[in-house]
């Protein structure tokens, strides 16, 4: 008799269970007043009052003293990297999981990505390879905060600072979280993030650099900004500042409010996703072959993209991800497909490649690169009621526990 309902056993869940999961993007009556008064009062625009507010609250929130509001989280990352002095033809390490964003914030302007392995435990930068991944033309070191996980910040910045390389966090999956107590984005010279539809925090598109220098906070700020700094006027005469081709990477008051609101119930969403996650680990703890994806060892408030299980254990060895996916769906609920990959295989890179465009640090990363097949992430979205990661967490269990019957069937 089979166990497993995708081999002819009984479903955990019949066919038309629900499984409550989060709206997305979260919407409600007061943002919706919110926007009816910015949308009237016509300051759509260029350092509007209520842009300057999301920027100091987001800012605060992180621990930073300065925010600077712009079109997306790439665009945050490429005028970091300018403002910090890269130039074409520069290095840049990243680590080889993360969204292509990353590295594609470097190769916009010239430079060149060099990919790092990652921690088989935190899935985010390993810093003791980063050490040697450094060149004399290594400029900048952008560490990713990944899915639920920190990057080891305390390990990667004695790195960066003896070699005397700025770091610039990229905090995509990570809005609110803190390392040994101080907000993420705040450890290196810039934080980035983005609000992307996606994103625990979402404003359709957006981004946010932040930051406790004041003089790099205001070179990123003329960069997005046409060359114009905060107190200029529309059509008031402006000096070019030297050395700096800056862009129009605005965003808008719309934005800035949607994501005001949203900012004020991060922390209530951040402790509903951790309650979920301790669910879905307790489900696990006792099944061989399965884990969790780690925190990051000075990881204090923890923020979720999405959360990972990694069936890397030799019980899983010849059972592909798509049967393990099928597997969950069967027994009501597809644990869904949230993982990115080796970066550097992405297309887009790929093209680069024949050119020798870009470096993979030592290679190859071969931690990446067995661990994404065996990777099956969880969305915030379903990560938001407790109830449903029970539900989640047993069908996960039930699968992992029948590793024998999911490896005969092909
Ligand atoms: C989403 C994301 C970005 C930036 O993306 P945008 O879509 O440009 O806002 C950067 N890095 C990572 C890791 C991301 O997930």
């Amino acid at each position: 008799m089979a166990n497993l309902a995708i081999a002819g056993g009984k479903p955990l869940f019949p066919e038309n269970s629900s499984f409550q999961v989060s709206e997305w993007p979260p919407r409600d009556e007061r943002t919706a007043e919110r926007l009816r008064e910015i949308y009237f009062s016509g300051d759509w625009s260029f350092n509007s009052p209520a842009e300057q507010q999301f920027e100091q609250e987001f800012a605060a929130a992180h621990d930073a003293a300065y925010g600077v509001f712009m079109a997306n989280g790439t665009t945050t990352l490429e005028c970091a990297l300018q403002v910090l002095g890269v130039k074409a033809g520069d290095e840049v390490i990243v680590p080889a999981l993360t969204w292509m964003a990353t590295a594609l914030a470097a190769s916009y302007f010239g430079a060149i990505p060099v990919f790092v392995d990652i921690e088989p435990d935190t899935l985010c930068m390993d810093p003791e390879k980063l050490e040697a991944a450094i060149t004399p033309k290594t400029r900048a070191i952008i560490p990713v905060h990944a899915y639920s996980s920190m990057a080891d910040l305390e390990r990667i910045l004695a790195v960066a600072n003896r070699h005397g390389i700025p770091v610039i966090e990229d905090c995509a999956h990570m809005h609110g979280g803190k390392w040994a107590g101080r907000g993420v984005g705040t450890w290196g010279a810039v934080g980035s993030f983005s609000f992307q539809q996606s994103k625990t925090m979402s404003s359709g598109e957006g981004g946010i650099c932040i930051t406790n220098d004041p003089e790099i906070a205001n070179k990123i700020y003329l960069m997005k900004h046409i060359g114009y700094a905060r107190n200029v006027k529309q059509g008031q005469a402006i000096k070019a500042p030297e050395g700096l081709l800056c862009h129009n990477y605005r965003a808008t008051a719309f934005q800035a409010v949607i994501l005001s609101e949203q900012l004020r119930t991060l922390p209530e969403r951040l402790a509903r996703y951790d309650e979920s996650a301790r669910i879905l680990n307790e489900a696990i703890a006792d099944v061989p072959g399965v884990r969790l994806q780690k925190h990051g060892r000075l990881a204090t408030l923890r923020s979720y993209y999405s959360l990972h299980f990694l069936f890397d254990g030799p019980e899983f060895a010849d059972i592909p991800k798509s049967r393990l996916t099928a597997a969950t769906k069967a027994e009501g609920f597809e644990v869904g497909n949230v993982c990115h990959g080796p970066v550097y295989k992405h297309a887009l890179f790929n093209l680069d490649a024949s050119r020798g465009q870009f470096r993979i640090a030592g290679g190859s990363c071969p931690v990446c690169e067995k661990l994404t097949p065996c990777d099956i992430g969880l969305t915030h979205q379903t990560l938001y009621y407790p109830e449903t990661a029970e539900k989640i967490g047993t069908i996960i269990r039930k699968v992992a526990l029948n590793a024998n019957e999911l490896r005969k069937l092909s």
